[in-house]
């Protein structure tokens, strides 16, 4: 077999040699077997048996993800245990077994696909949710009704690279690093959250290759560079050669960053910036730490939210976050209020169907029309606030009169705890994410009522340019340098400044080496990112003066396309650090 070279959007940076795991093609195809009168009870007492079977095999992934991830994430497998047990399901099994005379395998798949078919017609996003509980069981149950093994990368038992069609947030953050090489899929965008999900685990991925389930067979093997996107389907001596060697560099750069641990993120000329890292579960913080981060610059908190069949209370949320708060004690934590809606659901809220959720229902949105839910997880976050040095930042601010009105809510529930005697910091700094145009065009006005502000460009690149971000049919416009967005970036640094306030980014943006170049020197304070990457951009900035970084920004501000801006700006970093980015990559 001649190579084949697949080129999709690079996601999680790394490079992964391995045999392919096509996830998701599992032909469970069962056919119409008739039985005699006197089989019945042994059909019954199978259907039985694989019931005990699957329930068992819940069990223990429940308990294996709770381990290595921490409870909240085995708590899905929840609504999977309650399927098992619905009456509904299971009787109509039976009597129609003892009805219709047919072996158990065909009336269960039958049963299953009526009540799929069911659920898929009715309007509601939480009963839809249901569906793919009701088949993931299902498929569990007819598995072990064929005496089939189960095909799912929790239990993969070696290593490969996962290769699937789509793969959720939550997916992703069930995959095991040590187990999972590497992971591409059709389907999805550089931000998408599941590309986000893959940084932070560590794992390359590549995503939006498209026609990946089509071309690559189950072993196949593969050659995955996260960093440029491509995948190599049986590559050739010659390229694997070259992989191999790229890697071993790669594993040598890093063994090499790892020296500026403790060193801080400060330029030639000694203009210190902060580097810190963008966090989804308290669970990362050994990882944040190790990296060498400043701080916390988003927390992501829906995460809390999510695979779970109940909102997380108050004491539960404050637990983490008091948690977080005192691992790191004086260094700051910016708890971004949670981000609900776009493409993060939670099955205990009913969210409405939208045309459009990225621009619907979201974020501060939801949290304003809901500030029962809202209140809870801001007084958490004052209560864990004497512990340590947290912060509160709103997602999706798009002007003024939004920011007031959540600021009204902080106010109300320091109230609350006040009035209960219940101690938190009054002083507590309430920052903004700009994220919206809107925002980033008025941030002069919205700076003046904000302790910080941290710009969200996942978001802005998406709002700014019409470009959905999980969308890889349209991923070629999604251009972090389309001289649009940086202007808005400008824009913002700006007013922050003028209003005295410190201006992060926390979007993927800031993690891009030639990128954070111009970010340093158009000014930015703060660098948030995944904790991988922190290193790498250390070493850009102490190996520059702000002042030459400058220039280049300069330079770029006045190029008038997006990939013109990219080709600067890596000649830029070349010139800096040749040994690091040289010419050419394979
Ligand atoms: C962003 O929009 O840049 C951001 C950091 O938030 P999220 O990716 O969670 O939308
Ligand atoms: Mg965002």
């Amino acid at each position: 077999m001649n190579e084949i070279i697949l080129k999709g959007i690079p996601a999680a940076p790394g490079i992964a040699i391995g045999p392919a795991y096509v996830f998701g093609h599992e032909d469970l195809s069962v056919e119409r077997h008739p039985i005699t009168e006197g089989q019945v009870p042994l059909e019954i007492s199978r259907f039985e048996d694989a019931l005990i079977q699957t329930r068992q095999e819940i069990i223990a992934l429940q308990k294996k993800i709770a381990q290595e991830m921490g409870v909240e994430h085995g708590e899905v497998f929840d609504a999977h245990l309650l399927v098992l047990e619905d009456r509904m399901i299971i009787e109509e099994v039976i009597s129609r077994v003892k009805k219709e005379r047919v072996a158990v395998d065909f009336i269960f798949n039958e049963v299953l696909k009526h009540y799929a078919s069911v659920f898929s017609r009715i309007e509601d996003e939480y009963l839809k949710e249901r569906i793919s509980d009701i088949n993931d069981v299902g498929r569990r149950i007819l598995r072990n009704l064929l005496g089939r093994k189960r095909t799912s990368f929790t239990d993969l038992d070696h290593q490969a690279v996962i290769v699937a069609h789509d793969l959720s947030p939550s997916d992703t953050a069930s995959m095991h690093k040590n187990k999972v090489m590497a992971f591409v899929t059709d389907i999805g965008g550089k931000t998408s959250h599941t590309a986000i999900m893959a940084k932070s685990l560590e794992i390359p991925a590549v995503v939006g290759l498209e026609s990946g389930t089509v071309q690559i067979k189950n072993g196949d093997f593969l050659v995955v560079d996260g960093s440029s996107g491509v995948v190599i389907v049986a590559p050739d001596a010659e390229t694997l050669k070259k992989y191999q060697i790229q890697e071993e560099k790669i594993r040598g750069i890093s063994q090499v960053l790892t020296t500026l641990k403790d060193l801080p993120a400060e330029t030639k000329d000694g203009v210190r910036v902060t580097l810190s890292a963008n966090i989804e579960f308290p669970e990362e913080v050994a990882s944040v730490l190790q990296h060498g981060a400043d701080g916390v610059g988003l927390y992501r908190t829906e995460y809390f939210y999510m695979n779970r069949k109940d909102l997380p209370s108050e004491d539960e949320q404050y637990e983490a976050y008091k948690q977080l708060a005192d691992s790191f004690k004086e260094r700051h934590v910016i708890i971004r209020t949670m981000d609900l809606g776009g493409d993060k659901f939670v099955s205990s809220y009913q969210f409405p169907k939208e045309m459009s959720p990225f621009m619907g229902w979201r974020a501060i949105r939801f949290c304003l029309a809901r500030p029962d839910i809202f209140k809870m997880q801001l007084r958490a976050i004052l209560r864990a606030s004497t512990h340590g040095n947290l912060k509160i930042m709103f997602p999706m601010i798009s002007g003024i009169d939004e920011l007031r009105q959540a600021r009204v809510l902080v106010e109300e529930s320091k109230g609350e705890l006040q009035r209960k005697g219940i101690p938190f910091n009054p002083e507590i700094e309430v920052g903004a994410m700009i994220e919206v145009p809107s925002a980033a065009l008025t941030s002069d006005v919205i700076a003046r009522e904000s302790a910080f502000f941290s710009i969200g460009t996942n978001d802005l690149i998406q709002y700014a340019l019409a470009v959905d971000r999980t969308n890889e049919k349209i991923a070629y416009l999604y251009e972090p340098t389309h001289p649009a967005v940086l202007k808005l970036i400008k824009g913002v640094i700006e007013a922050g400044h003028r209003a005295g306030i410190s201006v992060g980014m926390c979007g993927e943006m800031s993690s891009e080496p030639e990128i954070a170049l111009l970010l340093l020197g158009m000014g930015l304070d703060e660098f948030s990112m995944p904790s991988a990457s922190i290193l790498e951009i250390k070493n850009i900035i102490r190996s520059v003066t702000r002042e030459r970084a400058r220039q280049i920004a300069e330079e770029a501000l006045g190029l008038t396309t997006g990939p013109e801006v990219d080709n600067f700006l890596k000649k830029k970093l070349r010139d800096i650090l040749p040994d690091i980015y040289p010419v050419s990559t394979p």
